[in-house]
C-alpha cells in the first residue's frame, strides 16, 4: 500500500532539521495570522505560504548535494543556539550538585561541586584565583 510513496519519495531528499524549523515557523506564522488584522496579516501570511513552499520543495528535491549543503549551513548558523540550550539544559540538571562562576579576569565559565564552603577557585583558562561561597 505505501510501495507507491516509497517509489515516490525514492532519490529525494524529505525532511531534516532545516525543513522540520521551517514547517515550525510556518505553522507558527498561521497561529499568529489569526491575532493581526491588515498588512501585518498579508506579510505573515505571505512568509508561511513561502516558508510551506519551500518545505515541499526542499522535501521532493532530487538534488541531495544542494539540499545537504542548504541544512549544513543552516546547522552551523543556529549552532551557538544550540550550543547555549544544551548548556542550559546541562546547568539545569546539576543545578543541586554544582555551582556556576564567572572568571572575573577572563569571564570564562567555571563549574564547581556545590556545598564546600568558602573555597578559592583557580580558572583554567586565565589561572586567575578568586574566593567564592559555594
Ligand atoms: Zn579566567
Amino acid at each position: 500500500m505505501m510501495d507507491w510513496l516509497q517509489r515516490f519519495m525514492y532519490g529525494r531528499h524529505g525532511v531534516d532539521q532545516l525543513n522540520l524549523v521551517m514547517m515550525l515557523a510556518a505553522i507558527f506564522l498561521t497561529i499568529v495570522e489569526n491575532f493581526v488584522r491588515g498588512p501585518v496579516f498579508f506579510l505573515l501570511f505571505a512568509l508561511a505560504v513561502l516558508l510551506f513552499v519551500l518545505v515541499v520543495f526542499r522535501m521532493f528535491s532530487r538534488n541531495e548535494e544542494k539540499r545537504r549543503r542548504e541544512n549544513q549551513k543552516f546547522l552551523t548558523i543556529v549552532q551557538p543556539v544550540t550550543r547555549w540550550g544544551s548548556t542550559m539544559r546541562s546547568r539545569w540538571r546539576d543545578r543541586k550538585v554544582c555551582r556556576y562562576f564567572r572568571c572575573p579576569h577572563c569571564k570564562a565559565t567555571l563549574r564547581v561541586p556545590r556545598g564546600k564552603g568558602k573555597i578559592q577557585i583557580k580558572c583554567p583558562v586565565c589561572k586567575t584565583e578568586f574566593i567564592r561561597k559555594t
